[in-house]
């Protein structure tokens, strides 16, 4: 915040904020119970500044460039050029250290690039706040709250700034982002001593710390640099960790690598002096090779393409909040989704009233006794009474509100409330009326582990009535049931409802004295009488059809965990292809079983009912133990430890709580199942994207070593200007050239390769399965030795046929500049195969990646160039070929295609065959199988 803007109300206090009474506060802030006006909201923004902390990034540039440069490999090739160097060969020392320099920075470029665009992200999901201006509740962005505003928290919030309570209900905050202590704080309104320490401020609450249960009402006292939080540090951002299970495995793939090839150049240092090379040529030899087998290019690689998958989830509406899960993504097998929002619609329209005096459905235009829809509304005095009062109690006992914007109704608040508001205008009962004539007087709010809600209302005489309504088991315990109608009635009217895929909702209602004005717990405990039910539904989102259907044939299970009642629940999953028989299980039923029995009926059931945070916890670990590797969905607070536990926790942008949002690895931005499951598929293709680059790099490294290595043993030793020589088919810079060039050109594009046409069709990939599977290594050793007996095969060649003719110097620089063609040429139509892994290319359609051949035209640009400009010969100490020798490269290279199209055929027909005998391989789930 800008310094000069501090002079916030918190400023020169002649008594602390937790030393005065509400009141006090509220007078100090020049505010009032029902907040500020919009004007003076505004006003207060221009003089105090937007409520934002100052965040440093912890992807700040020095970071990245020391990881960059925090790399066994630099390492060695930095000691290499310096050896180089020492060993008087200058140009090649220097032209290392470019590589290395130019590397780094390639690499910073791409990763800092990379971390900034994750950082964007947290921005995309906005952090709003409920506050009253005018007396009226609106939903703000936490950015634009000011010193006065009148906020109200609710449990799963996160308090947006310093603010003093002026009013409580069990708020509970934990504070751990200020004080470290995870235990939440119990809150409430008397002053305290003025110099009590910040965690016995029990009348604050401070921003960044969450509401873990209750509501309350509260006046901003400080905003951004001035809260507590700003003024202890600027903060950090929330650490973008790069780092992933992939990323890691490949960190130690290097540092083995750079063992092996340590080695592996002291072995041919030494066969080198063996047999007979001066010490400084065979040195010289050994820097090459550590040259040649180091994977320089291949950390940007990777980064670059997770980087590129969290964009593309971001655009489809999955928000990465932790890197790793974009891999884990990939190897999922069950999606646990909540229903309500996320499979459905949640968009509630009530069906059918019920009450203990008659029955009625509601169409859409009215309502109607049974059977008989009516057209147009009802004027109120035909509606019967009995359901005039459970409408009234569905508007009164209720914070949704309808509003009138642009001239059509718009909704703010629970869906679910919603509909009572719109079933009540239906049968002619003014909402805002019937708010006006019935003065909320208290409240307790709905929350999922109580599935109730209730109000105390003062009529115009005077009289206090307590509206409940809830879930129809929750509501009944509560009522004393007469007229006729026992429980067991009203229980089969339930599930005849819901057993239509209906939500119920039952309402009650009693009077009390007129001198009570709190709602206590035991007030809402027992003696309502029941006014009825309103069922309504909720249709299943059509794209989530469709994306369950895509799950199943991906061989990832859906399993449905909601908070609803068995029999909507099973008519939903019915409806939406997750469980076509069998009846769901409830929570009460999972709480009754012990571990051993939960996991089987976790594995074994896709419908789960009435069901508890504390259930859904259970239900992964459940999952886990059978070695699922699970995505849960969740919005309340208490679904926190659940989001946690799981291997990838979804939380909902939309309506989500903050303190789930911060739990979760991803947050849908729309709330929508359908988002899940293309996150899924995405996290498929980037994974497949990296074993790509990862296949095509490597087997370069490998070609190159190989090259190298065989040189050293078995080419002639040459005597040239009185120095005995190998004869090296390539140099050091050559190597260098193509490690760094052809790579980057040709690996990067395979980053931005399409999805595979069997990606949804396979079995999610085991997260056991190595980086470095079986696959990869036969594939790398097959494609090294093709490519370093081309390359030595047609120097070997190009020497023999010019040496007599041009002698021994300008033939080898012909022969080397033809070994480094035919290895690029190589690498090109290599790198064509990689675009799929076992699939053909041409069914995958050649020109379906139009970077591809941006980065062949590239490279094949920078060859010429390589080959015919007399700088780049100068440098590289090529020589110019004739056009005619450059269609051998290129026949020779395309050896490759036949060569690996024959394995990818072999690999696939036997992995028909062993999909016709065998089992599901392990850690593979028991969803629909089909066969790639
Ligand atoms: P899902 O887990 O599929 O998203 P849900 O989150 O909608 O389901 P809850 O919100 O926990 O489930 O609701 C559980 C039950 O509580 C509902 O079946 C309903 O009977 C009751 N209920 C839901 N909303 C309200 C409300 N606003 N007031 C009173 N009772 C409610």
């Amino acid at each position: 915040m800008d310094p000069t803007k501090t002079s916030q109300p918190s400023e020169p206090p002649s008594a602390p904020w937790h030393a005065l009474p509400p009141e006090a506060a509220l007078e100090r802030t020049q505010s009032a119970s029902e907040g500020l006006s919009e004007e003076e909201a505004r006003r207060r923004l221009e003089r105090y500044g937007p409520n934002v902390l100052h965040r440093e990034s912890r992807n700040g540039p020095l970071r990245v460039l020391f990881r960059q440069i925090n790399n066994p490999l630099i390492w060695v090739l930095l000691g290499a050029a310096v050896l180089a160097i020492a060993l008087g060969k200058v140009t090649d020392g220097l032209v290392v250290l470019a590589v290395v320099v130019l590397n780094t920075l390639i690499g910073f470029i791409q990763e800092f690039r990379a971390g900034k665009a994750i950082e964007a992200l947290s921005r995309m999901v906005p952090e709003l706040t409920a506050v009253l201006r005018g007396g009226r509740k609106v939903t703000v962005s936490a950015a634009e709250l000011v010193p006065g505003d009148v906020v109200l928290l609710g449990s799963g919030d996160k308090v947006p700034a310093d603010m003093r309570l002026i009013e409580v209900r069990n708020l509970q905050v934990e504070e751990a982002a200020l004080t470290g202590e995870s235990v939440p704080v119990l809150k409430q309104l008397h002053p305290v001593e003025a110099d009590a320490d910040l965690g016995d401020r029990s009348n604050l609450v401070f921003g960044g710390t969450l509401v873990a249960a209750g509501t309350g009402t509260a006046v901003v006292v400080a905003t951004g640099g001035a809260t507590e939080l700003g003024r202890i540090s600027t903060m950090l951002d929330e650490a973008v960790d790069l780092q992933t299970p992939l990323t890691k495995a490949l960190a130690s793939i290097g540092r083995y690598l750079t063992i092996a090839i340590l080695v592996v150049s002291a072995v041919l240092l030494g066969v080198g002096l063996l047999r007979g090379y001066q010490t400084s040529e065979a040195l010289l030899v050994a820097i090459t090779l550590a040259v040649a087998a180091i994977p320089e290019g291949l950390p940007a690689i990777v980064t670059i393409a997770l980087a590129i998958g969290v964009q593309r989830m971001a655009a489809r509406r999955a928000v990465i909040r932790k890197l790793p899960a974009v891999e884990t993504l990939g190897s999922t097998t069950v999606i646990c989704t909540d229903k309500t929002g996320t499979l459905t619609r949640n968009e509630m329209t009530v069906q059918a009233l019920w009450t203990p005096s008659g029955a009625w459905s509601v169409s859409g235009v009215g309502y109607a006794p049974h059977g008989h829809l009516l057209e147009g509304g009802v004027p109120v005095d035909e509606v019967p009474e009995a359901a005039r009062k459970l409408l009234r109690a569905g508007v009164l006992c209720n914070d949704a509100a309808l509003q009138q914007r642009e001239g059509t109704w718009g909704l703010t608040g629970d869906p679910t409330e919603g509909a009572l508001l719109v079933a009540a205008e239906k049968a002619g009962l003014g909402v805002e009326e019937l708010r006006e004539r019935f003065s909320r007087v208290d409240a307790i709010p709905f929350e999922s582990e109580n599935q109730f809600m209730a109000t105390l209302n003062e009529d115009g005489q005077g009289r206090r009535h307590i509206f409940l309504k809830g879930a129809p088991e929750v509501v009944l315990r509560r009522c004393a049931l007469g007229d006729g109608v026992t429980g067991a009635q009203v229980l089969a009217e339930v599930e005849r409802l819901a057993g239509e895929g209906m939500r119920v909702l039952a309402m009650a209602m009693k009077m009390v004295s007129g001198s009570h004005d709190r709602l206590e717990l035991e007030d809402v405990a027992e003696d309502f009488s029941l006014l009825g039910l309103e069922g309504m539904i909720d249709p299943p989102r059509e794209e989530a059809v469709a994306a369950v259907r895509m799950c199943h044939e991906a061989g990832i299970v859906v399993k449905m965990i909601t908070g609803d009642h068995q029999k909507t629940a099973e008519s939903i999953g019915r409806e939406l292809g997750l469980q076509a028989k069998g009846a769901a299980v409830t929570g009460r039923q999972l709480a009754a079983m012990d571990d051993a029995r939960l996991a089987e009926v976790a594995v074994s059931t896709n419908v789960f009912a009435r069901v508890a945070p504390e259930h859904k916890l259970r239900l992964v670990r459940a999952l886990q133990a059978k070695r699922h590797v699970v995505a849960m969905t969740g919005d309340g607070v208490n679904d926190a430890p659940a989001l946690k536990q799981a291997n990838i926790g979804v939380a909902m942008g939309i309506t989500g709580t903050a303190v789930s949002k911060e739990a979760a690895d991803i947050v849908l931005t729309d709330d929508n199942f359908a988002s899940i499951a293309e996150a899924t598929a995405e996290g498929r293709r980037v994974y497949d994207n990296l074993i790509k680059s990862l296949a095509f790099v490597l087997p370069t490294n490998l070609g190159l070593a190989l090259i190298l290595a065989f040189s050293v043993a078995f080419f002639p030793i040459q005597q040239v200007a009185g120095v005995l020589a190998p004869l090296m088919p390539m140099l050091p810079t050559q190597l260098l050239w193509i490690n760094l060039v052809a790579t980057v050109a040709l690996a990067l594009p395979l980053a931005f390769e399409a999805k595979e046409l069997n990606l949804m069709r396979r079995p999610p990939r085991s997260p056991e399965e190595p980086v470095l599977s079986r696959f990869v290594v036969v594939r790398t050793l097959l494609a090294a030795v093709l490519m370093a007996a081309g390359a030595i095969g047609l120097f070997l060649w190009e020497y023999r046929s010019e040496v007599a003719r041009v002698g021994h110097e300008v033939a080898l620089r012909e022969a080397q500049t033809m070994a480094v063609t035919t290895v690029i040429l190589f690498q090109i139509f290599y790198m064509l195969t990689c675009r799929s892994l076992k699939g053909s290319i041409f069914k995958l359609g050649l020109f379906s990646n139009r970077t591809v051949f941006v980065g062949i035209g590239v490279l094949v640009l920078l060859q010429l160039g390589f080959i015919y400009l007399p700088f780049m010969q100068r440098v590289f100490g090529t020589a110019a070929l004739g056009w005619e020798a450059l269609g051998l490269p290129v026949l020779v290279a395309a050896v490759i295609l036949p060569v690996i199209s024959a394995e990818k055929a072999w690999r696939s027909r036997r992995e028909r065959r062993r999909a016709r005998d065998r089992e599901p391989p392990r850690g593979v789930p028991m969803g629909p199988r089909v066969p790639a």
